[in-house]
């Protein structure tokens, strides 16, 4: 692997490329997925395969291959360089820049306990089956789906500068959902512990089993829910609500290439721009939010991005003011960086990388809180857990979020489910009512594992950890209310 590297990185060099790197890279990838008692779907993939990617004339080009001989690497180079000579055709404002890196030569390879794919798939079906089993125990559940999906990244990058990386990167993940009918409507509920990038010791095989009859209990008591009230709410959301939350109006509105207009696809621009960096007002006080590639198990630790540079920590918002954002290396030097942050990630040899967001997490509060506690001291509000339906509009700025069970607060206690809870907010409005943050003994590092970014989409992940926080006076149930009273045109 390593000679073909140096024979791709040679042939670029001698075509009259600035600068060149290659991903050589083997994916394993498996998916699980049960409906009731049976398997639905079932890949298992191992793929392998090189990108080249090159400046030359100032421009990008780009160029991959899944047969690695000596002849198909070379064809790929010189093949890159072309297209950047075409490129330059287009006369861009200013040529290709790349923040300065440091020449690394190192192995990324973080402790894998259980190879996921030692593990039988009949293991992984029957345990699936035995939640989808418990799960139809309860009558009124109609329909159960499992999943669990496991994957490995082995790459070797190696540029012109003389960066040589090796990295190894396990994922593994798993969860599961309850359908019910009852009551004259059909809801669900469902279950997924954090994916993490380990080993299968992430599977948590007898939680999976042990919450199997709750998550069915809440499906059917979602079906005799109380519709969701109209007006303002306090709200107090659960880290995995929360994950999708910062997702889209923090991680999306902080990558440097969509704040730049260099990249808009998939409500693809951002409020967030560089003249607000240091002084704008993003949320309270109370609100910190923490990019970090060196978290352990992190979905977007991989230990250096696909420009060679390091895994980082920093700040993304401080104490509710924005201070930083993803960058490459290329669009790092315009706010002013001497160095990328190391967001530039593709999904595929085949992908060219693009700006990605980080693990992105909302810090845990600093004053000893407890969820139970900062129930007890909500009046009138709705405790929202998991991940539900989105939008968000291509500034990052309007949204509308629903969730996957609703709870309603009257004086300081929970006295019911509600259904069809949707709330709308503007991100700093909504980041700027937050008013408290449980401590650290209730963060969660739960993540997205599916991002979609880019023409032609591309797939990443990465870590949200959240503790329960509370938004003061949200719109809650407008939607709701809105579909209720539509009647037809006549
Ligand atoms: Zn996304």
């Amino acid at each position: 692997m390593r000679d073909l590297a140096d024979r791709a990185l040679d042939v670029a060099r001698s075509e009259g490329a600035s600068y060149a790197d290659i991903r050589i890279i083997r994916y394993r990838r498996q998916r699980i997925e049960t409906e009731d008692k049976r398997v639905s779907g079932l890949m298992d993939e191992e793929e392998l395969g090189a990108g080249v990617r090159v400046i030359a004339d100032g421009c990008w080009g780009f160029a991959g291959t899944a047969e690695l001989t000596k002849e198909a690497i070379e064809r790929a180079a010189r093949e890159a360089v072309a297209v950047a000579r075409a490129s330059s055709l287009a006369k861009p404002d200013r040529p290709v820049i790349l923040a300065p890196e440091r020449v690394h030569s190192v192995t990324f390879k973080p402790e894998v306990k259980v190879d996921p794919f030692t593990v039988p798939i009949s293991d992984k079906a029957n345990l699936l089956i035995r939640v989808g089993e418990a799960m139809l125990a309860n009558a009124a559940v109609r329909k159960t789906e499992g999943w669990m999906l496991f994957k490995r990244e082995q790459k070797l990058f190696a540029n012109t500068e003389g960066s040589l990386i090796d990295i190894d990167v396990t994922t593994s993940a798993a969860g599961y959902t309850a359908s019910a009918v009852a009551n004259n409507d059909c809801k669900s509920r469902s279950f997924e512990p954090p994916p993490r990038t380990s080993g299968y010791e992430n599977i948590p095989v007898e939680m999976m089993l042990a919450e199997a009859p709750r998550v069915a209990e809440q499906a059917v008591q979602h079906c005799f829910a109380k519709e969701t009230p109209v007006g303002k709410k306090d709200l107090i959301l659960d880290p995995l609500h929360l994950a999708l939350t910062i997702h889209e109006s923090v991680g999306h509105a902080t990558e440097l290439d969509r704040v730049l207009g260099m990249e808009e696809s998939l409500a693809g621009r951002s409020f967030a721009t560089p003249e607000k960096l240091g002084n704008f007002r993003y949320g309270s006080g109370v609100v910190n939010f923490t990019a970090d590639n060196t978290l352990p198990g992190g979905l977007a630790s991989f230990g250096f991005d696909d420009d060679g540079v390091p895994a980082q920590r920093w700040a993304i918002v401080e104490e509710g003011i924005l201070r930083g954002y993803s960058t490459s290396r290329e669009v790092a030097p315009f706010i002013g960086a001497t160095q990328s942050r190391g967001g530039n990630r593709a999904d595929h040899w085949g992908s060219i990388p693009i700006v990605r967001i980080p693990n992105l997490s909302l810090e845990p509060g600093r004053k000893k809180l407890s969820l139970d506690e900062l129930i007890a001291d909500t009046a009138d509000g709705i405790f929202i857990e998991g991940m539900g339906s989105f939008s968000i509009d291509q500034m990052r700025l309007n949204f509308q979020f629903g969730g996957d069970c609703f709870w309603e607060i009257k004086n300081g206690k929970i006295v019911g489910m509600l259904k069809n809870v949707t709330y709308q907010s503007i991100t700093p409005k909504f980041w700027g009512s937050c008013d408290a943050i449980c401590d650290e003994r209730f963060w969660v590092p739960n993540g997205v594992l599916t991002c979609g970014k880019g023409d032609p989409m591309q797939i990443a992940q990465m870590t949200h950890g959240a503790s329960p926080a509370r938004f003061r006076q949200i719109d809650v149930g407008g939607a709701s209310a809105r579909m209720r009273s539509y009647k037809n045109p006549s």
